[in-house]
């Protein structure tokens, strides 16, 4: 009997992953509930439409992560790269594309695929058996949401993320900073000095609150409600309710003694935690903004210790329905409870159409593997792919997890190469090399394409 790899939603991961199955030589359908229900940000009914942006960032596969995942799956064959090449738009060192010819080229090739079927219909229960993709993205629509919530408990999936700001360990400068917990607390010497602390006197405090006022903000889209504020208020949402707020909030100086000036009480305090195993990445505990990119990054800077900061993300609040993956999907992306289905592409914890589309690439193939009866491992964690899938499987701390964008503090370190600025062209370059090779590798290992 043939197995029909069945895909929810045909976005940026959907369209992919079925591109990749397809090619494999199993038979795929695709279930997109557009035209027919809508999201407040799609306007068409074309597959992989792009909400927002045109773009797909850096095009640089030498110095830049996402560049990287680009080349990996052009290596790859991947339907969504080699169509976003053919509507490139000039856009220096970024690939631009033009949004309505690609939606438009990449529908007409997925539905002239022989293997291909795509079905109108917007799905609702969790499908009880047979093999199954669901890629139905950060607009997943209320009722499919509800039944995968049924499914994990409402801790597990979120329906906006509220993302704090996320830097790299090695461009904080520790000669300002130091680690400690509040009080010491902890029963071992790593959970004693789990927090970064950066210090502020009472006038960098009272300049960054007047910074933090002017910035310049983004708005919710129409459609998207504020009403998840209880938990999680924007800094500047506590800045305007009082300039004190944050001192006695995410700020509080209290519990803590700077030792590169002991006898100095700071006036408040800004603290970061490790984000990931490998301690590359640390975030800044309950930073969630609103606070337009360009300005956030010059805010942000203005914290004693981050002068020099380099973001591996920045913060943001959006509607966006993800799971939490590292607690259920296995590094197949195999949601553990249920492992006829597979997650890929936004909702599982990854961000933006590069990396969606990458994970898309992934669950088509490791699914059409085991349909075809020749399972495959993930791919190696050297690889760009193998990065991201490793961070949102199970190297991102799960009680923290907010969607992830690809870049390179989610790679191990290369041995016997320097760190921080100075070092910064050789080690980007080691490690796109590596993940090249590694890449290769794992695609040769791929069952025969039909
Ligand atoms: C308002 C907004 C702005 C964004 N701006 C950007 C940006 O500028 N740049 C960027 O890189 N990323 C942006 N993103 C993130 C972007 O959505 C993702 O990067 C990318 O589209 C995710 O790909 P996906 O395949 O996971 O989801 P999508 O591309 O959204 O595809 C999911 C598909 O599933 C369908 N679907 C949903 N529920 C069901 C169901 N129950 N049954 C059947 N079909 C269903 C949807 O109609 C949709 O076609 C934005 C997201 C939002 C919400």
């Amino acid at each position: 009997m043939t197995q029909v790899l069945n895909i929810i939603g045909g976005g940026m991961a959907g369209s992919e992953a079925a591109w990749q199955a397809a090619n494999m030589g199993v038979q795929v359908v695709i279930h997109e509930m557009r035209p027919k229900v809508a999201t407040f940000a799609h306007r068409t009914g074309d597959l992989a439409e792009m909400v927002c942006s045109n773009s797909f960032r850096s095009d640089d596969d030498e110095q830049n992560a996402v560049g990287l995942l680009h080349w990996e799956m052009r290596a790859a064959n991947g339907l969504i790269m080699q169509t976003a090449d053919k509507h490139r738009l000039p856009a220096g060192g970024a690939l631009a594309v033009d949004r309505d010819p690609f939606a438009a080229s990449v529908t007409e090739a997925l539905r002239a695929h022989p293997n291909i079927t795509v079905q109108d219909a917007e799905i609702t229960e969790i499908p009880k058996d047979g093999h199954w993709i669901i890629a139905t993205g950060p607009l997943t629509s209320a009722g499919l949401g509800e039944a995968i919530a049924a499914e994990t408990g409402a801790d597990a999936l979120a329906f906006f993320d509220a993302i704090a700001p996320i830097i790299h360990h090695d461009s904080i400068d520790m000669s300002r900073a130091w680690m400690q917990s509040r009080y010491d607390k902890g029963e071992t010497e790593d959970e004693r000095t789990a927090y970064l602390n950066c210090p502020m006197d009472r006038d960098t405090y009272d300049a960054f609150i007047d910074a933090l006022l002017a910035a310049d903000k983004t708005e919710f889209h129409e459609g998207e409600t504020a009403g998840y504020f209880d938990g999680c208020l924007p800094i500047e949402v506590m800045a305007e309710r009082g300039r004190e707020t944050l001192r006695h909030g995410p700020m509080k100086p209290v519990g803590l003694t700077n030792p590169h000036q002991p006898d100095v009480k700071p006036w408040a305090v800004v603290q970061l935690r490790r984000d990931n195993a490998l301690g590359t990445l640390y975030n800044i505990v309950g930073f969630q903004t609103k606070m337009k990119y360009g300005a956030q990054a010059e805010v942000l800077r203005m914290i004693p210790g981050l002068e020099n900061a380099r973001f591996a993300r920045l913060g943001g609040i959006h509607r966006n329905t993800f799971l939490n993956s590292p607690t259920l999907l296995d590094d197949q992306m195999r949601w553990r409870k249920h492992p006829h289905i597979r997650f890929a592409g936004q909702i599982t914890g990854v961000e933006g159409y590069v990396e969606s589309a990458a994970m898309g690439l992934l669950a088509g193939r490791l699914a059409a593997s085991e349909i075809l009866g020749q399972p495959m491992a993930s791919p190696p964690q050297d690889s760009a792919m193998g990065a991201l899938i490793h961070h949102i499987t199970g190297g991102a701390e799960a009680k923290t997890f907010q969607p992830m964008n690809v870049n390179f503090g989610l790679f191990r370190p290369v041995e016997g190469l320097k760190g921080g600025r100075r070092g910064r062209t050789d080690r980007y370059k080691a490690y796109t090399d590596r993940a090249k090779a590694a890449w290769q590798d794992w695609l040769v290992a791929t069952p025969a394409q039909a």
